[in-house]
């Protein structure tokens, strides 16, 4: 695939901002100030000088276990940067089904780009026909692919994602934002496909607060989206902290099998509340359409302390709402909280 081709005019012919890294001993190209205050610790630069521009420890930290190179990972500062990203590089239209992450949407029409949402079959699934008939069409220079879906919580199934990728003359993006709780990737694709582009994120996984995010893909998409990536976009503070996640990823991952644990237990638990179906998740959270009123129930287990996502809104979400796993204590307390709103 020519990635230039499908790179918007404009960014075409731009050059990217590169900070030089010169090691040296007197550092007055940046204009910081000379002076620290507040040093965070022997991994940690101190505060007065500017990040590490290409993230360059952090890249590397980026692609162990998965089998690329750092030239294939671009760092964002969250994954919806690298969203927005995306879109300013290539510009619409952008297609995604529906209901999924917001934000395709919001930058889509923020950047002013053509949005195209195909609704999901009823399991959830990717609606391949009337999909394909709008690639056809639309021709998309994007496709985004939240897999596992928010908020539906499934995994697309993986025959669908093929065909659209093989169907598709634009990029698809699968975002594997939950991809730890499903236990599932689509990255060895990259080396069959070159128009894949994959998203990850350190938030769902412990560290939200460090806004964390990366995209991998091939190395001449990573140079274009380079361009128009702000400089420092990661501060250092999380350059180190995420730097920890992933020297330590063991530890974590025994957090995550504890959460897919929980998750079932608070799947079989809402199965048994009359009223409540909840639809089997491969995410951090649970996806569940009521008999009530959620308006109601989500003021009710307010009163209760107790916040999830309500999802109300006219057509497949109607009376729906979205449950994050929490803490078992947590779990209970929310179940404790939901059956007293709904049967006091
Ligand atoms: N993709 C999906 C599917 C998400 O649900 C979220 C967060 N809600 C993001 C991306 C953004 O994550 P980040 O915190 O890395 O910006």
């Amino acid at each position: 695939m020519d990635i230039q081709e499908l790179v918007k005019p404009n960014i075409r012919s731009l050059r990217a901002y590169h900070a030089e890294e010169v090691p040296c001993k007197v550092k007055l190209d940046a204009n910081e100030s000379p002076y620290s205050a507040i040093s965070l610790g022997k991994n940690l630069q101190t505060l007065n000088r500017y990040p590490d521009p290409q993230a360059t420890a952090l890249r590397k930290l980026m692609v162990k276990g998965l089998k690329v190179k750092p030239e294939n990972i671009l760092h964002g500062n969250g994954s919806d940067e690298l969203i927005s990203y995306m879109i300013t590089t290539f510009g619409g239209p952008v297609m995604y089904p529906v209901p999924t992450f917001s934000m395709y949407g919001i930058i889509s029409q923020a950047l002013d780009e053509k949005k195209i949402e195909i609704p999901l079959d009823k399991d959830f699934d990717i609606d391949i026909e009337k999909t394909i008939t709008a690639i056809k069409k639309y021709r998309p220079k994007l496709i985004f692919l939240s897999s596992p879906n928010n908020p539906t919580g499934n995994c697309f199934s993986p025959d669908k994602i093929k065909t659209l990728i093989e169907k598709s003359q634009g990029l698809v993006v699968i975002d594997e934002a939950y991809g730890s709780f499903s236990g599932k990737t689509l990255v060895p694709w990259l080396k069959k496909y070159d128009n894949l582009v994959i998203l990850k994120t350190l938030s769902k996984v412990g560290l939200a607060a460090m806004r964390t995010g990366f995209l991998i893909g091939a190395p001449h998409l990573i140079n274009e989206l380079d361009k128009i990536r702000l400089p420092y976009n990661i501060n250092s503070l999380s350059q180190v902290a995420a730097g920890f996640y992933l020297d330590h990823m063991d530890l974590f991952s025994e957090q995550t099998q504890e959460l897919i644990k929980s998750r079932e237990e608070l799947f079989n638990a809402l199965q048994k509340i009359e009223g409540i179906k909840p639809s089997p998740s491969k995410a951090n959270f649970i996806f569940f359409s009521c008999d009530f009123d959620t308006d109601s129930v989500y003021r009710g287990l307010i009163q209760e302390g107790v916040l999830i996502k309500n999802l109300n809104s006219p057509g497949v979400l109607r009376n729906c709402m979205r449950v994050t796993v929490g803490t078992r204590e947590e779990n209970e307390e929310f179940l404790k909280a939901l059956k007293k709103v709904l049967f006091k």
